[in-house]
């Protein structure tokens, strides 16, 4: 088995600045990432509440710079390696991925978070055919096509925007008749005109022959049950942690987000949660950046007070 001072599960922001941290204290650092580097932000078309980028910065760029910097001071980061297990051992933690174990003496767990599903019918079936949870990867293919978006938070403001681009006309659909999203991007959103609202609106059913051609739309107020032609429906709902290779080791809140203290610390000794996937009030690249750099100075501690024991 591999043993490594300090394994960080999740190359995405707060894992990737955690690896700039701890390779820089001359740790030997491993990140393990289930996909590519960048977590959220790769799927982010453009970022423009990162201090530092007046001009804003592309998702994909910041993600590249990321990893660059974590490599240049000497954190090894290994890609496609979805972790399955982490569990303690006398020596550290176990981490198993499908192939491979490794042992790491201290670990940071910043797997972010994953798409919430809205759990109707046709939405399985079409993914990848009419249903996606990524614009930046999919919103090409809808040149002059409509689309729909669920969803009332910064998400789905910032994807519907982004959507225009391609789309002839974006139906946002929301189950209130007022935004989550931030003031800025609802003014936005309501002065592009290609965006239409549905208000107070859910989604029964996705329907088609071969793709998405059509949604059962049903008003939660007067429960009137409608019709909506379009190509293709992108879904941002909002979002669930990445924990559940940790469930059965540290505390979890009743969300599922790992509950840690103001130090990155979990309910276990020696293990450290960063960025999305921790319970905290406020889920933004910035924040992931400073939990990060947290978890990093946590876990160096904790390996000197180990270092001292032996
Ligand atoms: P979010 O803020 O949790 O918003 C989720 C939206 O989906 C809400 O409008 C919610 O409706 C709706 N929703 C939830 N479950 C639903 C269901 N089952 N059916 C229909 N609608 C449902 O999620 P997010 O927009 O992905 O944002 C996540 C975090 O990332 C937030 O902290 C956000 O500020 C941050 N973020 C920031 C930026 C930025 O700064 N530009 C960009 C993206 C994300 P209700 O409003 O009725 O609850």
């Amino acid at each position: 088995m591999t043993e490594v001072e300090l394994i960080i599960v999740g190359g995405g922001p707060a894992g990737l600045t955690s690896a700039i941290y701890s390779a820089r204290a001359l740790i030997d650092t491993l990140v393990i990432e289930k996909m590519l580097p960048g977590g959220q932000p790769v799927l982010t078309t453009f970022i423009e509440n990162y201090p530092g980028f007046p001009e804003g910065i592309s998702g994909p760029e910041l993600a590249e710079r990321l990893e660059s910097q974590a490599g240049k001071f000497g954190a090894k980061i290994i890609t496609s390696r979805p972790v399955l297990n982490i569990s303690r051992k006398e020596e550290g933690f176990e981490i198993k991925t499908e192939m491979e174990s490794f042992l790491g003496k201290a670990v940071i767990v910043a797997t972010g978070t994953s798409p919430r599903k809205l759990n109707v019918p046709g939405e399985e079936e079409f993914t990848g055919r009419g249903v996606s949870y990524c614009a930046v990867c999919d919103g090409a293919f809808y040149r002059d096509r409509v689309v729909a978006v669920v969803g009332g938070g910064d998400s789905a403001m910032d994807e519907s925007i982004y959507l225009t681009r391609f789309a002839s006309k974006v139906f946002v659909i929301h189950r209130r008749n007022q935004l989550r999203a931030e003031k800025i991007l609802q003014e936005r959103a309501f002065s592009n005109p290609k965006i239409s609202f549905i208000w107070d609106t859910v989604v029964q059913s996705i329907e088609g022959d071969r793709k998405v051609e059509l949604l059962k739309l049903k008003n939660v107020k007067t429960g009137e049950i409608s019709e909506l032609k379009v190509d293709g429906i992108f879904v941002y709902i909002g979002s669930t942690p990445n924990s559940s290779m940790v469930k059965d080791l540290v505390e979890l809140d009743e969300n599922g987000f790992i509950i840690t203290d103001n130090c990155m610390k979990t309910s276990v000794p020696g293990l450290f949660a960063a960025g999305d996937v921790r319970n905290t009030s406020f889920r933004q690249l910035a924040t992931a950046i400073g939990d990060g750099a947290i978890a990093a100075n946590s876990a160096e501690r904790y390996l000197g007070e180990l270092s001292w024991k032996v």
